[in-house]
């Protein structure tokens, strides 16, 4: 071989190499993802949001207005336009109520006479909010799981209660729901909201919770430090969620037999009706309840943030599909192991930057959704989904326009994606688009596993739904039994509402940034279809669909 043959020869073998990358480019989908890089990214935004000096970004608080700029910023960063009422900010006015504890007390009064008092913080917690009477004195009726669901012909409430006429008394329940009754039902009507609507039309004037040890997510040591803190509600009064109800308590479920001991029930007898789904009976409880609360009352405004992303259809981006998560978490409260920041890195840092991940995605991937795509920070979700409740009674585009809402609230991204658990699965054509989005990433999905813990109407998602929006939630799935399993219950019971869910926790960002890469092609996915989402025909949810 001569210079000049081999010459031509490597030139040629160049020359195949450049078309076989071509080729390669041609057919290849686009290169991987870089997740570690994504991953860093999503993190740095959670640095921000959860550094001590955003000091927990309660609702109200400086804290929570410098981690609302900051999203601002973010939004402006990923070419979103300003979608609030003032920038892409929406101010939202609260009423705060705090207990003054030494100036307030709850006694049984037996039926002749003689007074037990008892001790707050330790047998039971008064419910602090604007509205609550100051004196209250009344009998008190074991009324099952207080639930009144109609279409299960379920009614805890009939007869009254146990033959008890209701009228000015108290009901007590045990909270929770009869195991035949399909879960997002239950929850519906285990809402602070609804139960109360079945309860004020008996004339009871207020409620005793008392937990199922099974399933409480914070064990009573550590969710009584919240009682002390102050909480809010909607100024607006078209917004109030219970009006009537003159009084609340949780009862810890350790102590319930103080409650029931003249009745001639047992807290255990109840519990293992409970767990054999039998019927819970209903029984005077043979008990007055006096109560005294002092509430000190003021008044506070916080932020939902609001950005856009401009569908490029001239007719379909007038419709939006709403990504969500809640900016807003505990503050600083009572300190555990000498922290007392509650800096929510998950709960829902984690949310919150996943929002400014799938924007910046967007951008500098250059796309262009046919709908409009909105991203919505809200405020005071550890309120009771205040922020959301406003966003979805005062919105800032036709409410009737947003098509779908997909919530991300403290999924926790603590090991790899392998399943994803999607809340409202089978309720919407939404459950058909992210099973088709998680296939093509190779994820699984799992079913809402754990329906008695009513997720899905414990975060934002729900104000949606009740406005006629098909929505989802999510959280990474796992195999029971598995390592997984153990991380994600060890992390609610230790950091879940705690000072600890910090930055000194192991998360696996890739997965997180996996997470955010599948809800972008959800988003995407939505947001390009001809159609709009729309309820099951069978989702009980349907009905609240204008
Ligand atoms: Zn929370």
């Amino acid at each position: 071989m001569d210079v000049n043959e081999s010459g031509a020869s490597v030139r040629s073998i160049v020359e195949n190499m450049r078309l076989c990358l071509l080729a390669l480019l041609v057919t290849l989908p686009l290169p991987a993802a870089d997740l570690a890089k994504e991953g860093d990214r999503w993190w740095s935004h959670i640095q921000v949001l959860a550094d001590d000096n955003m000091e927990g970004r309660n609702a109200g608080s400086p804290g929570h207005l410098r981690a609302a700029q900051f999203v601002a910023g973010e939004f402006e960063r990923a070419g979103l336009k300003p979608a609030g009422t003032h920038g892409y900010l929406q101010p939202v006015k609260f009423k705060v109520a705090q207990i003054v504890e030494d100036q307030s007390s709850l006694a049984l009064v037996s039926t002749d006479g003689k007074v037990t008092p008892l001790k707050l913080g330790e047998d039971a917690n008064l419910s602090v909010r604007p509205g609550l009477a100051e004196h209250i004195q009344a009998e008190a009726v074991f009324c099952g799981y207080g639930l009144a669901i109609p279409e299960n012909h379920f009614d805890d409430f009939a007869g009254a209660c146990g033959a008890a006429d209701l009228k000015g008394k108290i009901v007590v329940y045990l909270a929770g729901g009869p195991s035949d009754i399909p879960g997002n039902l239950r929850s519906h009507y285990s809402s602070r909201a609804e139960r109360w609507k079945a309860i004020a039309k008996t004339g009871a004037i207020g409620v005793v919770a008392i937990a199922n040890p099974k399933s409480m997510d914070i064990p009573w040591e550590r969710s009584t430090l919240a009682r002390l803190n102050a909480t809010m509600a909607l100024a607006d009064a078209r917004m109030a969620d219970a009006p009537g109800q003159q009084f609340g308590a949780n009862v810890n479920p350790a102590h319930a037999d103080k409650f029931l001991a003249a009745s001639g029930h047992t807290f255990a007898e109840l519990l293992a009706l409970a767990d054999q789904g039998k019927p819970l009976p209903r029984f005077p409880l043979h008990i007055r309840l006096r109560a005294t609360e002092h509430m000190r009352l003021s008044e506070a405004e916080s932020q939902n943030v609001v950005g856009l992303l401009p569908g490029s259809d001239p007719v379909l981006k007038n419709e939006y599909v709403a990504f969500g998560a809640h900016l807003d978490h505990l503050g600083v409260g009572a300190p555990i192991r000498g922290d007392a920041i509650y800096n929510g890195a998950m709960d829902d840092g984690s949310g919150i930057a996943s929002l400014i991940e799938i924007a910046t995605m967007a951008k500098l991937e250059n796309l262009h959704p046919r709908r409009s795509i909105l991203f919505i920070a809200v405020t005071g979700e550890e309120k009771g989904l205040l922020g959301s409740q406003y966003f979805t009674g005062a919105p800032t585009v036709p409410l009737k326009n947003i098509v779908a809402d997909v919530n991300m609230d403290m999924y926790l991204p603590l090991y790899p994606l392998k399943y994803l658990e999607v809340q409202g699965l089978e309720e919407s054509s939404l459950g058909a688009d992210i099973r088709a989005v998680c296939e093509k990433a190779g994820v699984t999905v799992q079913p809402d596993r754990e329906p008695q813990r009513n997720l899905f109407i414990r975060s934002d998602q729900y104000n949606y739904i009740k406005h006629g929006v098909p929505a989802l939630t999510f959280k990474f799935g796992y195999d029971t039994g598995s390592p997984e399993e153990k991380l994600a219950k060890d992390w609610l019971r230790e950091r879940y509402h705690a000072p600890s869910d910090d930055l000194n926790q192991p998360v696996d960002r890739p997965a997180a940034a996996r997470f955010n890469r599948l809800m972008l092609d959800l988003g995407m996915r939505v947001a390009d279809a001809s159609g709009r989402p729309s309820w099951n025909s069978d989702s009980f949810f349907k009905r609240f669909q204008r």
